[in-house]
């Protein structure tokens, strides 16, 4: 997977680029971690960086740019309508994406609210192969519904199917048939599913998709906020592709789709957002929203700056030495860890490396937020913020009662070209020592719960005093080490 091989025949990801600018992170003692932690009511979003060591809460606008990227931003061309930035910009998305009719948008759930206000209506199913929070979020907003149709075994978190993203096209056309064509406003495919552990999809299956939706004459729209990693790992694990470029893949992938919506904070490390096209009527359909949601159509509520870095940024997507980093390091720290037994969700995938909280707190019943414990556990031993990506992440039924997410994950992003090998490093040290002191952490219920995207800014507390002992059983084995 590593394009260097070692003499050594270590399996090491080297770094293809050097550090030019840096920042200080702080390694707050684990003291003040408890602090920090109880005063963000025990929800990785609201700690302060000014108490986080790596921050690997999301590869979302965290990613670091290139020299190439900084110096366009300099160039921006600072106009409310007709800037040359959004003509450079839609050049690159026609290269690199194919398609000629760009829409911008502020970021990808900006995308999201576009296309369900325009397509999703009361009563709307829309087949897709997982969720993500704010697709989802989105869709329900609307009045519509997702029906998840991943392959079963794509929930099983360890496996070596190298296509768990993949969609089952047996459950496509049963859904399609039980809800009938008309309740179905388009069908969608998340590249590299975020929330099951950055997971993609081969481009066998998205043609499959093509051709039910074909056959239906439904609208395939693509989310492609993860796709310059999907096509990294379709040309590694996909025998018919690993002989084309990245160019070929992605453009493959994109064509198709009729609507292709991204987040610019991933794909092309910037800022920003867009949904684009070829099929005029569906631009034209679109058009209106994003003056009255976005900003006028040459900057859609993005600076012209981050216009520019996008831009270039979508042209080094194509880049593989430079897309290969973050997944060569995400392998890297998942077998590490796997091969220390700690449960991790494999084949590893794109975005960031995900435990198993399920496995790792067994000992946590799922209505006390295991993958939520674990996250403010493992920030309070190691300085390091992950994410909950599980029940705390779902939502409650009309009834108020719990949905329990299928996975409980605690996520480590790896944002792209921010960490060095040493820091990840120290992220598995970490890692196995509360592996080794699992019964110590215990469950947390919710003081604060927001009715929207609750995850965000809700407030928790533990059940019981956990967190002041595994500060002290730290201090047993560290010292008075950080
Ligand atoms: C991050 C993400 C989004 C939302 O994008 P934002 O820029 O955070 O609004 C949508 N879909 C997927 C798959 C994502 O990873």
């Amino acid at each position: 997977m590593n394009p260097v091989k070692f003499y050594s025949g270590e399996n090491i990801p080297l770094e293809l680029h050097k550090v030019r600018v840096v920042q200080k992170l702080h390694l707050v003692p684990i003291e003040r971690r408890l602090d920090a932690i109880k005063e963000a009511g025990f929800n990785t979003f609201r700690l302060s960086t000014a108490d986080v060591f790596l921050d690997m809460l999301t590869d979302s606008g965290t990613n670091a740019m290139s020299d190439n990227q900084i110096a366009a931003m300099f160039r921006a061309d600072d106009a409310y309508a007709g800037s040359q930035s959004f003509a450079r910009l839609q050049q690159a998305v026609e290269e690199v994406l194919g398609k000629k009719y760009l829409l911008p948008v502020h970021q990808g759930r900006a995308a999201e609210n576009i296309i369900c206000r325009r397509y999703v209506k009361p009563g709307h199913v829309v087949p897709m192969n997982y969720h993500f929070t704010t697709s989802l979020a989105h869709i329900l907003e609307n009045g519509g519904r997702a029906a998840e149709l991943l392959r079963d075994e794509a929930l099983e978190l360890k496996s070596e199917n190298p296509f768990k993203g993949n969609m089952d096209i047996d459950k496509l056309v049963k859904c399609i048939e039980e809800n009938g064509v008309e309740n179905i406003p388009f069908i969608r495919m998340e590249a590299s599913t975020n929330l099951i552990g950055g997971q993609p999809f081969s481009i066998a299956n998205l043609m499959d998709v093509r051709r039910v939706a074909d056959k239906y004459g439904l609208m395939l729209v693509l989310d492609a906020s993860l796709l310059g990693e999907n096509a990294y790992l379709v040309k590694q694990r996909e025998a018919e592709w690993k002989e084309n470029s990245m160019a070929d893949i992605i453009k493959m992938m994109t064509g198709l789709a009729d609507l292709v919506y991204f987040s610019a904070r991933k794909l092309s490390s910037s800022r920003g957002g867009g949904i684009c096209t070829n099929r005029l009527e569906l631009f034209k359909e679109m058009e209106a929203l994003i003056p009255l949601y976005e900003g006028f159509l040459t900057y859609g509520g993005i600076s012209v700056r981050e216009i520019e870095a996008m831009a270039v940024g979508l042209y080094e997507t194509l880049d593989e030495t430079m897309i290969s980093q973050s997944p060569s390091f995400i392998a890297y720290l998942v077998r590490e860890m796997e091969k220390r037994g700690i449960p991790v969700v494999t084949p590893p995938g794109v975005l960031g490396a995900h435990v198993d909280a399920m496995k790792f707190c067994s000992h946590i019943p799922q209505t006390e937020y295991p993958a939520g414990a674990l996250a403010a556990a493992f920030y309070l031993i190691s300085g390091i913020r992950g994410m909950e990506r599980g029940t705390v992440s779902s939502v409650r039924d009309e009834n108020g009662v719990e949905i329990l997410a299928d996975v409980e994950l605690l996520r480590l992003a790896v944002p792209r070209r921010v960490f060095t090998l040493s820091q990840i490093k120290y992220v598995i040290d970490r890692m196995q020592w509360l592996y080794d002191n699992r019964e110590l952490i215990g469950g947390l219920r919710f003081t604060y719960e927001p009715p929207v995207l609750r995850f965000f800014m809700g407030g928790l507390e533990p059940t019981s005093d956990w967190p002041a002992k595994l500060v002290d059983k730290f201090r047993r084995d560290f010292g008075d080490s950080l």
